[in-house]
C-alpha cells in the first residue's frame, strides 16, 4: 500500500518534467531549423512554357520543412529539380535535367521523367499474351525501350497537389489509351509524388486496365549527389542484390539470374562506381560500362532497402527503398558532352547515374521472369523512396 502510494505521487512530476523536457527540444529543434519548420512548407505553382500544340506547361515547387525543395512539372510527370543538403547544410540541385521545356521536348534521355508503359527494353517490339501476338513501337534499334516512341515521358498529365501533414507532393494522371505505342487496354495510370519532412522522394503508382497487358512504370531520375561539380565515378554505390540478369549485346536479358559474387557486378559492398567500370568483363563492355537489372534481396513484402549511394565530397546520401523486384542501376554511359543542361552544366561523360526501380527487362518474354501482367479488376502499385541523409 505505502508503496503504491509512493509511486503515484512521484510519477506525475516525472512525466510532467519530460513533457517540459520534449517540448523545449522540440522548440529548439523548430528555432534551428534542423528537424524543420512545417509553415514553411509549400506548393508553389509557375508556368514552365507551353508544348508545340499549344498546351500550357506547369511547374509545381514544393518545399518541405527543411527546405529541401522539389520542381516537378506535368509534361512526362518530370522531376526538373530536387535540392538537398550536404553535411554542412548547404542546398545543392542533385538532378540532371533542363532550365527550359523547349530542350525537355527537343532532346532529354528521360531527364527526371515517368516512364511507361513499360521501364527498360522488350527484345524485338513484340510479345504474345493470351494467345496474341503485340506489335509495339521499335525506337532502340530492333527493340522496344522505355514504352516506345511517345512514352509516358513525353505526354501531359493531369495534375492536384496534395496536403499531408507530413508531406506536400503532386498527384499526376494519365489515361493511356487502348493501343497506344501497340499495347492493349486503356491504361488508367496515376503517380503521386511527396516531398516528405524526412527528406524523402516517396513516388507511389496505381495502374488499373480493362484488358490484360503488361505493366512496368519507373522514375527516370539522374542523380549526382555533388550537385554535379563532377562525374559520379566516386560515389560509392551498395546495392542490395546478390543476383543479376545478364544482357546479349542489344542489352536483352538471357533469362539467366547470375550471382554477383566475385564479379565486376558486385556492389554488395559500398565500391566506388568508377572502381571496376573500364574493366574488360563482357557485361561491361556490353552496357559501355553498368547498365543492367539487378535482383533485389528483398525482406519482406513492402518497403525494402534497394540501393545506398555516397558521395564522399559533400558527404550526401542516397537511399532507395522499393516494393519492386529489381532495380536498373544505369552509369550515364550514353552522356558525352553534347547535353548542356541547368545553369550551363555539360553533362559529360558518366555525369549522373541512374536507379530505376522496376520489373526485370523484357519479361513479357521471360516467363521465368515474375510476371508483368495486369488484368481487369486487379490494382498495380508500386511505392519507391529516394531518402536524403549526410554523414
Ligand atoms: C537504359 C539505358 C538507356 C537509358 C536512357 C536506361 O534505363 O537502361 O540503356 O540508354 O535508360 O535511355
Amino acid at each position: 500500500m505505502i508503496a503504491g502510494r509512493y509511486k503515484r505521487i512521484s510519477f506525475v512530476p516525472v512525466v510532467l518534467a519530460a513533457v517540459i523536457l520534449l517540448a523545449s527540444c522540440a522548440d529548439i529543434w523548430c528555432w534551428k531549423g534542423g528537424k524543420g519548420d512545417i509553415s514553411s512548407m509549400s506548393i508553389k505553382t509557375e508556368s514552365f512554357g507551353r508544348t508545340p500544340q499549344g498546351e500550357q506547361v506547369q511547374l509545381y515547387v514544393l518545399t518541405n520543412a527543411n527546405g529541401v525543395k522539389a520542381q516537378i512539372m506535368d509534361y512526362g510527370a518530370t522531376v526538373v529539380s530536387l535540392e538537398v543538403p550536404d553535411r554542412d547544410g548547404k542546398m545543392a540541385d542533385v538532378v540532371l535535367g533542363y532550365d527550359n521545356l523547349r530542350d525537355y521536348i527537343k532532346n532529354s534521355p528521360y531527364f527526371g521523367a515517368i516512364v511507361g508503359r513499360y521501364g527498360n527494353r522488350i527484345a524485338k517490339g513484340r510479345f504474345t499474351l493470351e494467345g496474341v501476338e503485340y506489335t509495339l513501337a521499335k525506337n532502340n534499334g530492333e527493340n522496344h525501350l522505355h514504352g516506345g516512341i511517345k512514352g509516358f515521358d513525353k505526354v501531359l498529365w493531369r495534375s492536384e497537389s496534395v496536403n499531408k501533414p507530413n508531406a506536400v507532393g503532386i498527384k499526376f494522371s494519365y489515361l493511356s489509351k487502348d493501343g497506344e505505342e501497340g499495347y492493349p487496354g486503356n491504361l488508367d495510370c496515376s503517380v503521386t509524388y511527396l516531398l516528405t519532412n524526412d527528406n524523402e522522394l516517396k513516388i507511389e503508382y496505381l495502374v488499373t486496365t480493362d484488358k490484360p497487358t503488361p505493366v512496368n512504370l519507373t522514375h527516370h531520375g539522374y542523380f549526382n549527389l555533388s550537385g554535379c561539380e563532377r562525374d559520379i565515378l566516386g560515389h560509392e554505390l551498395m546495392l542490395k542484390a546478390d543476383r543479376f540478369t545478364p544482357v546479349d549485346s542489344g542489352l536483352i536479358p538471357t533469362g539467366e539470374l547470375r550471382p554477383v559474387k566475385g564479379t565486376v557486378m558486385d556492389f554488395t559492398k559500398p565500391t566506388p562506381i568508377g572502381a571496376r567500370i573500364n574493366s574488360d568483363d563482357q557485361q561491361i563492355k556490353f552496357g559501355g560500362g553498368y547498365d543492367h537489372n539487378w535482383v533485389l534481396k528483398r525482406t519482406g513484402k513492402g518497403l525494402s532497402l534497394a540501393a545506398r549511394v555516397y558521395e564522399p565530397s559533400s558527404g550526401r546520401i542516397m537511399e532507395v527503398l522499393t516494393t519492386e523486384p529489381g532495380v536498373q542501376f544505369y552509369s550515364g554511359n550514353f552522356l558525352d558532352g553534347t547535353i548542356t543542361g541547368k545553369g550551363g552544366i555539360v553533362y559529360k561523360h558518366r555525369y549522373g547515374f541512374c536507379l530505376e526501380t522496376q520489373h526485370y527487362p523484357d519479361s513479357p518474354n521471360k516467363p521465368s521472369f515474375p510476371s508483368v501482367i495486369l488484368r481487369p479488376g486487379q490494382k498495380y502499385t508500386q511505392t519507391t523512396i529516394y531518402r536524403f541523409l549526410t554523414r
